[in-house]
């Protein structure tokens, strides 16, 4: 069943061998690098996530631990054209394999489509979702298109139509009397 998994140390070739799934939440509050990245305290923001584990065979015949991850958290960021906060969803969805230590995981990461990582028995599964957040954080977030015109940015239409410099009333005056006296 998948309620019996702790995400914090996921047996993952058991998970794997059995077809398990598990899915479940985690307060914004957990994860300290994508709360860090929150423009506003993060009060009841959490992220969801979905693993489903799954064994495959290699051309070999060798087994093979697969999970297949998604994940979403709604995150407010500050918008970087008007500077207010704006509510961003992250979101992202991929398959890694696992592999017996770092220098097949370097090695075959570059060839794969799919991520590939190191096995551990006790996999930190939260940890991978918060790591694919971040990831998915926009490198310059923006409302799609922000509440208000920002105040300084565009030109007001009415401030140009003000014809260059009207003159003053007394500068009109005295050329009217410069042009009245005899010269
Ligand atoms: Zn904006």
């Amino acid at each position: 069943m998948a309620s019996t998994y702790d995400p914090r140390m996921l047996p993952l070739a058991a998970f794997a061998r059995s077809g398990a799934a598990l899915e479940g939440t985690v307060p914004l509050a957990d994860l300290p690098r994508l709360r860090a990245q929150s423009a506003v305290e993060p009060l009841e923001t959490a992220a969801q996530f979905r693993a489903t584990g799954s064994e495959r065979f290699d051309t070999t015949g060798r087994p093979q631990i697969w999970l297949h991850l998604r994940g979403s958290c709604r995150l407010t960021l500050e918008c970087q054209r008007c500077l207010r906060p704006a509510e961003v969803d992250l979101e992202f969805e991929r398959d890694f394999r696992f592999v017996a230590n770092e220098a097949l995981a370097a090695v075959e990461d570059d060839e794969s489509e799919e991520d590939v990582l190191v096995f551990e028995r006790q996999f930190n599964l939260r940890e991978l979702v918060e790591d694919e957040l971040v990831l998915a954080i926009p490198l310059v977030p923006m409302h799609p298109s922000c509440p208000e015109t920002p105040r300084f940015s565009v030109a007001d239409p009415d401030f140009d139509a003000q014809a260059p410099e009207s003159p003053h009333p007394f500068a009109v005056l005295a050329g009217l009397k410069r042009r009245s006296s005899p010269d």
